[in-house]
């Protein structure tokens, strides 16, 4: 077994024990691949592994590998394997073309004039750009994210919009001190995620709650996180 595929059954295990440990179900976490600054041969390791979704940081390096992996699954069945693409880092409106053409997701948008470029720029070939929008849950000043007081309405702007399915939100907390710190943090966040399915204003309630890293993994799950995003300890260290 690769090095990957060990670690990714790590991943896999520290997931279902914190499941477990939360009295919660470990089909209701996805596991999310951070794949940035690693190569197209190390994604195919971990697809071989039976990883399928992938976070991307720089969008130029995340549509260059996207590209690759397409390639060299030219010759696999139709249906056969359908890699899920995550744009997780900072989209410049210079780049919401590239985002819009390639990635499956985007999980870190944080304005409304971002949201729309993505709409309009969404092939309509393509099924809609599923979004998370990114809030600053402890207002962390080297951070991009809304602060969570204009989270609601730009979801509500942000599901007016054709070609973005609006699916959740994501944060990256600052590095905590402890166990419980850390799952005060990521309550706010789900807090939030409540407040704004309980406004009942929006036509589909949110259903992806994008939290917890390497570090913190355990307290993500514990507030209630549906998709952890997890490079080091799957990739190693960058
Ligand atoms: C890099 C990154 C991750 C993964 O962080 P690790 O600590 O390596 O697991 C997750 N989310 C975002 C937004 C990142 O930029």
């Amino acid at each position: 077994m690769t090095t990957i595929a060990q670690n990714l059954q790590l991943v896999r295990a520290r997931i279902a024990a914190a499941c477990q440990a939360a009295g919660r179900d470990p089909a209701s976490v996805r596991l999310l691949a951070v794949s940035k600054t690693f190569d197209a041969d190390a994604v195919i390791e971990a697809v071989s592994a039976g990883q399928y979704a992938f976070g991307e940081n720089y969008v130029a390096e995340g549509v260059d590998k996207i590209l690759a992996l397409r390639s060299c699954q030219a010759g696999t069945p139709a249906g056969g394997l359908a890699l899920e693409w995550h744009c997780i880092g900072p989209v410049q409106s210079n780049k919401t073309r590239l985002v819009a053409e390639h990635f499956d997701w985007v999980q870190s948008v944080d304005r409304l004039k971002i949201a729309q470029r993505l709409s309009e720029q969404r092939p309509p070939h393509l099924p809609s750009l599923q979004v998370c929008l990114q809030v600053n849950v402890d207002g962390g000043a080297n951070k991009s994210g809304l602060a969570p007081a204009d989270v609601l309405a730009l979801a509500q702007a942000v599901a007016q919009l054709p070609g973005l399915t609006l699916r959740g939100l994501m944060a990256i907390p600052e590095p905590a001190p402890d166990f419980v710190a850390a799952c005060a943090l990521h309550e706010r966040a789900k807090a939030l995620f409540d407040a704004i399915n309980n406004a009942g204003v929006l036509p589909v309630p949110l259903d992806t709650l994008s939290l917890g890293m390497t570090a913190d993994l355990e307290a993500a799950i514990h507030a209630g996180s549906t998709m952890v995003r997890v490079g080091t300890a799957i990739f190693g260290g960058r």
